[in-house]
């Protein structure tokens, strides 16, 4: 897959606000956040998209999901609430083709999170 800006944020190409990293992964605050408190969690490894996922990136996107419980927890937010989510294409409104965690926190989150693009649909 062609490189992408996260590519570029895990090799120290171009700077993030970064908040845990360890071998398998990277956290950073995302550059146009959501909510008051609005994380990417990535794989150091470049998969596009959920599309891409294979057997053997099983447990990669379930260590994922333990760097989101484990910040959640560090940060203070694990007992108010939190939202992770994973958009997948087009539909999805996914921009980065290097997939990645939201971690949304910090203030009563809406559901559905539809946006007016999306209720005319
Ligand atoms: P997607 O739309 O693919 O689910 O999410 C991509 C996210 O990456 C967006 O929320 C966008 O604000 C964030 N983003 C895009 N470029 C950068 C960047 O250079 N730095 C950081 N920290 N976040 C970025």
């Amino acid at each position: 897959m062609s490189e992408t800006i996260f590519t570029k944020i895990i090799n120290r190409e171009i700077p993030a606000d970064i908040v845990h990293e360890d071998d398998l992964s990277l956290a950073f605050r995302d550059i146009n956040p959501q909510a008051p408190v609005h994380l990417l969690i990535i794989p150091k490894k470049p998969i596009a998209t959920i599309n891409d996922i294979t057997e053997g990136d099983r447990e990669l996107v379930g260590h994922l999901h333990w760097v989101a419980a484990k910040l959640a927890s560090d940060m203070g937010f694990a007992e108010d609430g939190y939202r992770v989510v994973m958009n997948c294409g087009e539909n999805a409104g996914q921009t980065v083709f290097h997939i990645h965690l939201h971690l949304l926190a910090g203030k009563p989150l809406g559901w559905p999170p539809y946006t007016d693009r999306m209720k005319q649909a």
